[in-house]
């Protein structure tokens, strides 16, 4: 399979079964045990990020591109806490729902500002360029290039979260859990952290700060990395 295929799939996935999963994990609704670990595991992330953008004082008005940014679990706490954000995502229906959960919380429709585009053709400059939980869909190679992508985007710093290939055997077993019935043919790639760093230093940052998000079924690495001065 190669990497268009790869987008594709993904692509398609987010905007028909994928969709109507990951909008149920990433709400409030009521979800099975499999899909409340995840939901969970990822709002630990969520709120690992949200907490080291809030400890350093320094939100308002900064300028953040959340790319791949779901139904905006992110995008939103951050518009809410002062921050400027420009939202995208690959998928129309994660973008459209997205958009009405920031109008319902936040009553306005101006901040963050969503669009639907895949990260590879993002252009622009932001502060701080955030990818969560996306790499975890393109094979080393490909999420080498989003990465770098990333890099050239960020005049500051780059916050990235990845399935580490540490742990690969327990994933491995609970893999068919990511992508039930017949979407399963969405692959999900693990990364190993010393590959991220690596691609990280070769565009002039290294890691600040790391953490790591582990419950049943959801595995997540989270690294801040600053660009060198
Ligand atoms: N970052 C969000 C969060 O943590 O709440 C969503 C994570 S969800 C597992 C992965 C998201 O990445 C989906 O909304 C999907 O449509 C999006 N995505 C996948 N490939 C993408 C790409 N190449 N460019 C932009 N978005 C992409």
């Amino acid at each position: 399979m190669n990497v268009t295929d790869d987008k594709t799939i993904v692509k398609d996935y987010f905007n028909s079964t994928g969709f109507d999963r990951w909008r149920r994990i990433y709400g409030d609704g009521e979800v099975n045990k499999v899909q409340l670990d995840i939901r969970n595991g990822h709002q630990q992330t969520v709120d690992a990020v949200i907490s080291w953008l809030t400890a350093d004082n320094n939100l308002a008005g900064m300028s953040i591109c959340d790319a791949g940014c779901g139904v905006g679990s992110l995008s939103i706490p951050l518009a809410q806490a002062g921050a400027k954000v420009y939202a995208s995502d690959i998928s129309d229906k994660m973008v459209e729902e997205a958009k009405e959960r920031a109008l319902n919380t936040l009553g306005q429709g101006e901040n963050p500002t969503f669009a639907v585009q895949d990260l590879e053709t993002l252009s622009g400059s932001y502060h701080t360029v955030i990818c969560l939980d996306v790499l975890i869909h393109y094979p080393q190679d490909k999420a080498a290039e989003m990465i770098s992508h990333l890099c050239s985007l960020s005049q500051s710093r780059l916050i990235l979260s990845f399935a580490p290939k540490t742990f690969a055997l327990s994933i491995l077993k609970k893999i068919g859990s990511f992508f039930p019935g017949p979407s399963k043919a969405t692959r999900a790639y693990l990364h190993r952290e010393a590959d991220v760093v690596k691609i990280l230093e070769s565009n002039g940052f290294s890691v600040q700060r790391q953490s790591m998000t582990k419950t049943s079924f959801y595995f997540s690495r989270l690294l801040e990395a600053n660009r060198h001065s």
